[in-house]
C-alpha cells in the first residue's frame, strides 16, 4: 500500500507529484507543504512572457486552489520543512511540527547562487527565482533606464531581453569570452552574443565584477566595476549566475548527496520511502548509465510520473533525454540531449547561423550526443531518435537541409 504521501516543496515538481499520484489512483493522503504565499506555479515565464507584462498572472499556476480542494491534496504554504526523520518517518517543520509519511517527495528545487563581491547587498543588485521577484522586477525595469546583468546564463540572457523590451540601456558582464560558452561552445555561442549586439546590448565579454559601486546615497547601487577598473553605471542589477540544489533535507538526513540527492532511476534514495525529483535529483539515467542532475523545466514536469508510479508500485524508470528552450526577442530555441562528462569532438550546423535558422548538432566519435534547434521547429522528435539510434551519422548528410533528418536515425 502506498500511504500517505508528504511532498516537500510545491515547484513545477512538487505539483506535478501530487496530480500524477492522483492520476495514478492514489487514494490516501498526500500532504504538500511549500515556502512561500503562492501556490505552486512554472518559472519560465518569470523571466519571459509574465517578465514582459504579456501573460497574465493567472497562466503561470500549475493549478489552482479548487483543483487541489477537489483532489483532496491538503496544501500547506509558508511552511518550510527543517528535518527529515528517517526512522520515525516524519517531516519537521520549523514550528516543530511532525508530519507523518509513508512516502515522501523531496521537490525542494534550486537557490540561486549569490553575487559574493563588496556591495553584492546594495539595494537594487536583485535576483530572479520567484514570482516575487518578477514582480518587483518587471516594476524596477518600468522605473529604470541603466541595467547591468550579471552573469550570461540563459535567465540573465533573458532578463537582458526584458530589459531591452522595457527601454531600458543593458549591459550583460559575462566572464567567459562568450555568454553560454560552457553550453554551447564558441560558434553557436556566438548566435547568441550576435544577437543580443544586435539589440543594443552592451556585452563585456571575459570580464569580471569585483565590486557593485553605491550611489550617492550610498545605500542604493550606482554601478559595477569590473577587474580592469571600469564601472559601468547601474540603477539596477540583475544577478544570474547560476542556481544551487537545496539538498540540506536529505544531506542532514544522511542520504547520499553529490551535486544533488542521488537516486536511482525510478527516482528513490537508499530508503526507498524517500524519493527526490526536479532540480535537486541525480537520478541515475538508464540511457545513459550514469546519473545526471537536470535544471530544467522539462524535466521537474516529467520526472513526477515516474515518482508517482514508484510509490504506486509500477516499475517506469525515468528515460527522458533531457530537454530545455529559451525564448529571446524573436528567438526561439529548444535543446535536447546530454553532452556528458565526455565532451563532444564535432559541431555540425544545419543552416544558417547569421539568420539564425538552424539545427545545430554536437557529436562524439560521429555519434549525436545533443541537437538544438533555433528559429526551426517539429525536429526535437527527430533529432530524439537521432540521439537514441547511436547510429554513426554521415555529417555532410546531417548538415544538408534537403536531408530529411528522420533519414539519418
Ligand atoms: C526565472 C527562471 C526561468 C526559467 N526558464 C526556464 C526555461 O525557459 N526553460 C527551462 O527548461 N527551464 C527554465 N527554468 C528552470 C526551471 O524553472 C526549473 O528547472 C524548475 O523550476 C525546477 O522545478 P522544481 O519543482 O524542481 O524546483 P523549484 O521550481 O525551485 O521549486 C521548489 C519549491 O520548493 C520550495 N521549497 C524549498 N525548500 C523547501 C522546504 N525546506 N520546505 C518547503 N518548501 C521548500 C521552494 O520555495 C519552491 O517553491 C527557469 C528557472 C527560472 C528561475
Amino acid at each position: 500500500m502506498a500511504g500517505r504521501v508528504v511532498v516537500v516543496g510545491g515547484g513545477l515538481a512538487g505539483a506535478k507529484t501530487v496530480e500524477a499520484l492522483r492520476d495514478g489512483g492514489h487514494d490516501d493522503g498526500i500532504l504538500l507543504l511549500k515556502l512561500g504565499t503562492d501556490l505552486p506555479y512554472e518559472r519560465p515565464p518569470l523571466s519571459k512572457g509574465y517578465l514582459q507584462g504579456a501573460d497574465e498572472r493567472s497562466s503561470v499556476f500549475v493549478h489552482d486552489a479548487a483543483w487541489y480542494a477537489e483532489h483532496d491534496v491538503e496544501v500547506r504554504l509558508g511552511v518550510q520543512a527543517t528535518a527529515l526523520d528517517l526512522p520515525g518517518r516524519d517531516v519537521i517543520d520549523t514550528s516543530g511540527l511532525r508530519h507523518g509519511y509513508d512516502h515522501v517527495v523531496l521537490a525542494t528545487g534550486s537557490a540561486p547562487r549569490r553575487l559574493d563581491v563588496p556591495g553584492g547587498d546594495l539595494r537594487g543588485v536583485v535576483y530572479l527565482r520567484t514570482l516575487d521577484d518578477s514582480d518587483r522586477l518587471r516594476a524596477a525595469l518600468g522605473a529604470t533606464s541603466r541595467v547591468v546583468v550579471i552573469g550570461g546564463g540563459w535567465i540573465g540572457l533573458e532578463v537582458a531581453a526584458a530589459a531591452r523590451a522595457a527601454d531600458c540601456q543593458v549591459a550583460v558582464v559575462v566572464r567567459d569570452r562568450a555568454p553560454l560558452l560552457g553550453v554551447l561552445g564558441d560558434r553557436l555561442a556566438g548566435v547568441f552574443a550576435d544577437l543580443h549586439r544586435a539589440h543594443d546590448v552592451d556585452l563585456r565579454t571575459s570580464a569580471d565584477v569585483v565590486r557593485v559601486v553605491a550611489s550617492g546615497d550610498g545605500a542604493h547601487v550606482g554601478g559595477v566595476e569590473l577587474a580592469d577598473g571600469e564601472i559601468l553605471p547601474a540603477d539596477l542589477v540583475v544577478v544570474g549566475i547560476g542556481a544551487t540544489p537545496r539538498v540540506g533535507l536529505a544531506r542532514d538526513a544522511g542520504l547520499a548527496v553529490e551535486d544533488g540527492v542521488l537516486v536511482d532511476a525510478h527516482l528513490r534514495t537508499a530508503d526507498p520511502r524517500v524519493l527526490a525529483v526536479g532540480d535537486i535529483a541525480r537520478a541515475a539515467h538508464p540511457f545513459y548509465g550514469t546519473h545526471v542532475r537536470v535544471e530544467h523545466w522539462a524535466n521537474a514536469l516529467n520526472q513526477p510520473t515516474t515518482a508517482a508510479a514508484t510509490i504506486l508500485g509500477r516499475d517506469e524508470p525515468y528515460d527522458e533525454l533531457p530537454y530545455f528552450f529559451t525564448d529571446q526577442y524573436d528567438l526561439g530555441m529548444e535543446y535536447v540531449g546530454w553532452i556528458g562528462p565526455g565532451g563532444y569532438d564535432e559541431v555540425v550546423v544545419r543552416g544558417d547561423l547569421e539568420g539564425p535558422e538552424l539545427v545545430a548538432f554536437w557529436l562524439r566519435e560521429g555519434r549525436v550526443l545533443a541537437g538544438m534547434n533555433v528559429n526551426v521547429w517539429d525536429v526535437v522528435d527527430d533529432v530524439r531518435a537521432l540521439i537514441r539510434s547511436r547510429a554513426q551519422v554521415d555529417t555532410t548528410a546531417l548538415a544538408d537541409t534537403s536531408v530529411p533528418l528522420a533519414d539519418l536515425a
